[in-house]
């Protein structure tokens, strides 16, 4: 299946439990668009708000409706990126007194009333339980939400279906993301519900998935490094020969993002050289 998948249904019922809603922001970045989910039976928990998109809330409510819902019962966010949390608004003027929340966590410009989660603190809602998760690498303040009356996780941006998750630069680390892809892999997962693309069968065979593929990218980044190629481009053309140059700026970011945790185990050096990029050395 395409990332971008122009007939990936606008709603579904995933589960008894689970119903989703799409934020109709597809993209490059977004896949067909970031997945917000209804969580509980009456009264259900929305995870993520999708990105502000006019026709989202009324999506929503229809949704709502056609299942006898009147209004979600609260709102929690897995982390800050505006394809996630960009709905915020809209909803609160939609339901006022929405209660929202996140783990609040080097935020800066944060939309007002948004309260702070915790890893751990877990949320009641209709029949259902979500633990949160604290999952940095893709963004500092990633929660995933774990569905204890499934054992289903709500990835967010940390495992997504078709695509391989960005680090970026600044605030995103390799080390923590594989530190989290790890405690994930210790937690009794069956399904996955990302935040971009269909549900994930198959929780404990996508994770290792996931680590295996970035165990593999860190062994050429050193082959590459071995073979003296010395900046990212050169890394990326060699890695990245078989994908599309649209995507190699997103292959830039991978890269770097490997590169930076090498450096901090001591395994590379970064020689900045100016008006160019720079040369990374094996130690
Ligand atoms: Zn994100």
């Amino acid at each position: 299946m395409a990332w971008i998948d122009p007939d990936f249904p606008r709603t579904a019922t995933p589960s008894d439990l689970v119903g989703r809603v799409l934020g109709l922001n597809p993209g490059m970045m977004t896949g067909p668009g970031t997945n917000t989910y209804l969580v509980g039976r009456r009264q259900p928990i929305l995870i993520d708000t999708g990105a502000g998109i006019e026709g989202y809330v009324p999506l929503l409510e229809g949704y709502l409706k056609s299942h006898g819902v009147e209004r979600p019962l609260r709102v929690v966010l897995t982390h800050r990126h505006v394809d996630h949390l960009g709905g915020v608004a809209h909803l609160c003027a939609r339901y006022p007194g929405l209660p929202v929340a996140k783990m609040i966590h080097r935020d800066a410009g944060l939309p007002g009333g948004i309260e702070d989660l915790r890893d751990g603190q877990a949320i009641e809602g209709d029949g259902v339980t979500l633990v949160p998760i604290h999952t940095p690498g893709h963004a500092s303040d990633h929660l995933c939400y774990y569905l204890v009356e499934e054992k289903a996780l709500f990835s967010g941006d940390v495992i997504l279906s078709g695509s391989t998750s960005v680090i970026p630069a600044g605030d995103g680390d390799l080390a923590d993301y594989m530190a989290s892809l790890r405690r994930l892999q210790g937690l009794d997962i069956r399904r996955i519900y990302s935040a971009h693309g269909p549900v994930i069968e198959d929780g404990p065979g996508r994770i290792q998935e996931y680590i295996d593929h970035r165990l593999a990218r860190e062994r050429q980044i050193l082959e590459a490094l071995g073979d003296r190629l010395e900046t990212i481009p050169d890394m990326v053309s060699r890695i990245y020969a078989d994908i599309s140059p649209k995507l190699h700026k997103v292959a830039a970011m991978s890269v770097e993002s490997h590169l930076r945790k090498l450096a901090r185990d001591g395994r590379v050096r970064e020689h900045v050289e100016p008006n160019a990029p720079s040369r990374w050395e094996l130690l």
